[in-house]
């Protein structure tokens, strides 16, 4: 049996509640005996703070290095909105994505059949939409130096941060994109502002360079991040692989998550170099947050922790076949109409956390027995 190494990483509010449903598909694979999971527990976010003062411990750190790959929920809420700064609970996610080299955000936007209309457009523009944004996570403008607040005479101050990419940093992440790429349907937009940024123009060229020799079977266009924004809205199917920077990763990302229309049902991953022994730092998120507004209340999707868990196994582990059952597992759910409410279209009774990870835990059996 295949065995892996994995730290699960709940966080705070709803994290523990969906973890919990992703710890039921873990338990299932280890019980039909596909891969036996070994499974450490860490505290992330306000629930380390609380405990230790910190949002990220030493051991966390070290739990996370050792492990194959950090399954993590979802962090902060009002509670420790007074903490400060450097130990907010989102520090602790931040931190841990720095301390891993975690230098590559890899978000899928898929639309599933069955949640068409729950797109805010119309199902036409999104029906079979497929496309996943590859943003960089630890460089540009939000670590740039110099950054800061100064402040100057009469009253005034002023706020400045710094955005740069070196060729290094450019190749890492437009590698990521190009390989991935040549998985999918071969096809790479580069988004910039190079017509009023340098750093953009480096980008730019360095994209360009790197396709031209080492990818020449990849299909790489260049736009600019405005017309972007508008063409995700416009025409999203035109997209395969978006590969793009750190801030404008931040802002497209959100704007393609909508475009499924569930906040709930998207996984995401944060990758980083493989070492001497082909190990690759891995941690694999919801893209929601910690939803205080529903923490408790026991309805929370747990779909993108699940779906997060299978990403997980497709990049980490290579373990395609196996990812592809809980893809299955999770459209037959919602083809059955089993929904949370979040995703509730008024045909029976919307279910709980829980039972929504008991339907794909026996769809899974399902599956696996045909
Ligand atoms: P959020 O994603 O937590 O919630 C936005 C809305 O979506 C809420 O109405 C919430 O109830 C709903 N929602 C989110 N996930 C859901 C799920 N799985 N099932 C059903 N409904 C769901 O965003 P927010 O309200 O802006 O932020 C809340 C907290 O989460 C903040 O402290 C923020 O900093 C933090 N946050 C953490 C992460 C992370 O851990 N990576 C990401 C984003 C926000």
């Amino acid at each position: 049996m295949i065995n892996k190494k994995i730290l699960s990483l709940p966080g705070d509010c709803i994290g523990p509640e969906v973890m919990a449903e992703a710890l039921k598909v873990m338990n299932w694979f280890s019980s039909r005996g596909l891969i036996n999971f070994e499974i450490e527990k860490g505290l992330v976010g306000g629930s380390s703070y609380d405990e230790f003062g910190t949002p990220l411990t030493e051991e966390v750190i070290k739990l996370a290095n050792e492990s194959d790959a950090v399954l993590f929920g979802s962090i902060g809420g009002p509670k420790w909105d007074d903490v400060n700064y450097d130990l907010r609970p989102e520090k602790g996610l931040l931190s841990l994505r720095q301390s891993m080299g975690l230098f590559a955000n890899l978000r899928p936007a898929i639309v599933f059949d069955a949640l068409v209309d729950a797109s805010s457009l119309k199902p036409d523009l999104v029906k079979g939409l497929n496309i996943i944004i590859v943003r960089e996570l630890i460089g540009g403008i939000y670590f740039g130096e110099p950054r800061g607040i100064k402040q100057l005479e009469n009253n005034q101050r002023i706020g400045f941060n710094t955005q740069s990419y070196s060729t290094e940093e450019i190749i890492r992440i437009a590698r990521v994109a190009f390989e991935l790429a040549g998985k999918r349907n071969k096809k790479v937009c580069s988004v910039d502002k190079a017509n009023v940024m340098e750093s953009g123009v480096v980008w730019r060229e360095e994209t360009l360079k790197l396709c031209n020799q080492h990818y020449p079977n990849i299909e790489l266009e260049h736009m600019f991040v405005d017309n972007c924004s508008m063409q995700l809205v416009k025409s999203p199917k035109q997209f395969d692989v978006i590969l793009t920077d750190n801030l404008f990763g931040d802002i497209l990302s959100d704007l393609a998550a909508m475009l499924t229309g569930s906040l709930g049902m998207l996984p995401s991953a944060s990758l980083g170099s493989k070492n001497q022994n082909g190990k690759m730092p891995s941690l694999y998120e919801p893209v929601h947050g910690s939803a205080p507004d529903i923490a408790g209340k026991k309805i929370a999707n747990p779909i993108a922790q699940i779906l997060s868990l299978a990403m997980m196994l497709k990049y980490s582990f290579d373990l395609d076949k196996e990812a592809s059952l809980i893809d299955d597992a999770v459209q037959l759910v919602l083809s059955e109409n089993i929904r949370t409410s979040d995703i509730f279209e008024g045909v029976g009774k919307p279910v709980g956390t829980s039972e929504m990870g008991d339907a794909i835990v026996t769809k899974l059996d399902i599956i696996a027995e045909n």
